[in-house]
């Protein structure tokens, strides 16, 4: 079992803001692997885990691990990040958000856009399907993943995105009027440069979009801690992000919440010296409702670090139990985010006989951390353990229809860790 639960360490010096002795840690995790560090057996020994502790700082209000992994560490894994094609949920989540940016920037026909992290360039294609005449171009740090755009049409930097890129980004495409960037500013190591970055290669009307998960009102709802892992370094709220694009010169006129990835929050922001957009309600209707649920301040934070604790605790006495009567239990799925889950929660392979994830690339290998084996659902019918362990538990109710045929006679119960243990018979 790990260390922690609440955290009491010194305060730190927000990486972002600067505020001296501004980060006050709330939630200790341990020491924890980096989560998408799936590895093959034969290199457990020269696994890596850093301290995860997240704080929360009183003058930005952003939450942030309080001393980030090596970043030569992480940026391995992205070099490394396999290409796994979108499928239908996220193709649907991005040709809506295509749609959304049409309908709330009003570009005109002939705009350049630019999104950073583009993958295989979804957002870029779906939205030259809604803009026919649109320049779109890409920045994309997986070389093979780049190529892969390109083939599909969208011209593709391929690299992270800093200063010198975005010098790149100027010779080849211009300035830019709509820039986006999902589900990539929580990964980023210094968010204000990067911001600066974008401003300067914008147009002076154009419009910066972000879109992100870890939005800290979800995360408290469902009690998901299993959404930090080393590799996602923030975790926002309209009242810190404002705060962060302010700092690089921006302003938000529009936000809105999203289902995807458990929860996400996106807004659109415009230049301080130069956007001429209206402050929509969205924005204020948002920080009202922070305001409600307690935010800024210290309180929201560490009562949820209570409530994590108190899961980790029903959690594995739920599971002592299911063990101490002889049963045999496997888990289901084998997201980033179940890094953190099992080795806060303790759950190694003397818990879990195996694993099953359908991600082919994972298959073989074993969890970071923890070291579970993964293998094909496969498994589930020719080794059926007692128990089955939801890891991928946002998936709720898809994972009990695909169980339901080895329910009964095979599999006695299922386990759902989050948003509280339960187990259904
Ligand atoms: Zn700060």
């Amino acid at each position: 079992m790990g260390s922690g639960g609440t955290a009491s360490e010194a305060s730190t010096t927000c990486r972002v803001c600067g505020a001296a002795a501004g980060v006050r840690a709330f939630l200790s995790l341990g020491d924890q692997p980096l989560g998408n560090a799936f590895i093959p057996a034969s290199a457990i020994a020269s696994e890596r885990e850093f301290p995860l502790t997240m704080g929360v700082c009183s003058r930005c209000h952003l939450v942030q691990i309080v001393a980030p992994a090596p970043v030569e560490a992480i940026e391995q894994v992205y070099r490394n990040y396999s290409y796994v094609p979108t499928g239908a949920t996220l193709a649907q989540h991005y040709g809506a958000l295509a749609g959304d940016i049409v309908r709330i920037v009003e570009p005109k026909a002939e705009a350049q856009f630019l999104d950073i992290g583009s993958n295989d360039g979804l957002l870029l294609r779906s939205i030259r399907e809604r803009v026919p005449a649109a320049r779109i171009g890409g920045v994309e740090p997986s070389p093979r993943i780049a190529e892969i755009a390109r083939s599909l049409g969208v011209p593709t930097i391929n690299g992270f995105f800093d200063s010198a890129a975005a010098d790149e980004v100027m010779s080849r495409f211009g300035r830019i009027d709509v820039a986006s960037a999902t589900q990539v500013l929580q990964h980023i190591r210094d968010p204000e440069a990067f911001l600066r970055s974008v401003a300067r290669i914008l147009n002076p009307d154009g419009v910066l979009v972000l879109e992100g998960r870890a939005y800290f009102p979800d995360v408290a709802e469902k009690i998901s801690f299993d959404t930090f892992y080393h590799e996602l370094l923030y975790c926002f709220t309209l009242h810190s992000l404002e705060q962060l694009l302010g700092l690089a010169g921006f302003t938000v006129f529009h936000a809105e919440r999203s289902d995807v990835y458990g929860g996400s929050l996106r807004v659109f922001a415009q230049l301080r010296n130069g956007g001429t957009r209206a402050v929509q309600a969205s924005v204020g209707n948002i920080l009202t409702a922070e305001i409600a649920a307690g935010i800024p301040g210290f309180e929201v934070y560490a009562t949820f670090a209570l409530r994590v604790a108190a899961v980790r605790t029903r959690l594995s006495t739920t599971v002592s139990e299911l063990l101490s009567t002889g049963a045999t239990i496997a888990g289901y799925g084998a997201p980033s985010t179940g890094t953190t889950l099992l080795r806060y929660c303790g759950l190694g392979h003397d818990v879990l006989q195996y694993i099953v994830d359908d991600n082919p690339l994972k298959q073989g290998l074993v969890t970071p951390g923890t070291h579970v084996p993964i293998s094909p659902s496969s498994a589930l019918v020719e080794r059926p353990p007692d128990f089955v362990l939801v890891i991928a538990w946002r998936l709720r109710e898809d994972i009990l229809s695909r169980l339901a045929p080895l329910r009964g006679d095979r599999i006695k119960g299922v386990i759902f860790p989050l948003p509280t243990p339960e187990l259904v018979r």
